[in-house]
């Protein structure tokens, strides 16, 4: 999925605060996606006080809802794209020639590294998942692109859960997936009481996607500090898990680009607006996406907290 946004911010502004409890509930913030049926879609990361969870640097939910998503042709630097669905189909086109539908419980994976081009579409119809973006570190934010799908993924099962690892590892479960830093994507089904293992050196969020999971509410993204070696949680649903030790470097987000400084965001900008470097996406039925305008100031990297 893209930042669809015509005028992307730098930093990405929601309200936010405790839930009374201790916890830090990061509420998400409403983002139109293109498409004749257009979808709105949940943005809890970045957040105004919160940029990043480990590596985690971009988290939109979408549905259930009757949509079609179409979104075409754009590029991305310096991040992978993590695709999960609840419930629906998305095709997933890019510019090393991919083309691979995803369904719920298979991952799609996009390295972008030093640069990729992709699109996604999906029929009328049921759709519900989360588009997520995981933050190269610096020694492989140039890795040459590329991408997986993984139809079969382990699984950790405990008293009252039972949770697909997606990227990164769970309680020992560590996903095929490629990652390059230490982190955690997993999907969790509650039913009763659990206690989810957590890795103390993470930091991590929860965010519920169906059911009636306590503490949790629908809506806003539940942050975790590091120090924790586990989550109780009760009830009945579907939670989305991403954690992560820390990301210790500063970095610019803007529009569909991660990378390190102003320079080197309007470069990126530039090759795709001159169609270099990007490759291109065959058989996607549309016009790629232009680049919005840089804002007037310079892009400041920033840290993984306001
Ligand atoms: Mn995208």
């Amino acid at each position: 999925m893209s930042n669809l946004e015509a005028d992307p911010r730098e930093i990405l502004c929601g309200p936010g605060g405790g839930d009374g409890d201790g916890g830090e509930v990061l509420e998400g913030r409403a983002v139109p996606l293109g498409g004749p049926r257009a979808m709105t879609v949940t943005r809890t990361l970045p957040h105004v006080r919160r940029r990043m969870i480990g590596a985690w640097c971009f988290v939109d939910a979408y549905g259930p809802e009757q949509a079609e998503m179409r979104v075409a042709p754009h590029p991305h630097t310096g991040l992978q794209t993590v695709s999960w669905l609840v419930a629906g189909e998305v095709l997933h086109r890019d510019s090393l020639g991919s083309l691979r539908a995803i369904r719920p419980g298979s991952l799609n994976l996009m390295t972008a590294g030093r640069g990729i081009s992709h699109s996604e579409e999906s029929r009328l119809g049921l759709l519900h998942g989360v588009q997520l973006w995981v933050a190269l570190p610096g020694p492989h934010r140039r890795v040459a692109p590329g991408f997986e799908h993984h139809a079969t993924l382990p699984v950790l099962s405990g008293a009252g859960y039972t949770a697909t690892v997606f990227m990164g590892a769970l309680g020992g479960v560590r996903s095929p997936a490629t990652a390059y830093s230490p982190l955690v994507g997993a999907e969790i089904l509650v039913a009763g009481d659990a206690e989810i293992p957590l890795d103390p050196a993470y930091e991590h969020g929860l965010l519920p996607l169906d059911g009636d999971v306590a503490p949790l509410r629908p809506g806003p993204l539940r942050y975790v500090p590091p120090g924790r070696d586990g989550v109780r949680l009760s009830g009945n649903g579907r939670v989305l898990l991403i954690g992560g030790e820390p990301f210790a470097e500063e970095i610019v987000m803007w529009w569909n680009f991660v990378g390190r400084d102003h320079d080197e965001i309007a470069a990126f900008r530039k090759e795709w607006m001159e169609g270099d470097g990007f490759g291109e996406v065959r058989g996607y039925d549309g016009a790629p996406l232009p680049a919005p305008v840089l804002p007037a100031t310079r892009l400041k990297a920033r840290g993984r907290v306001r």
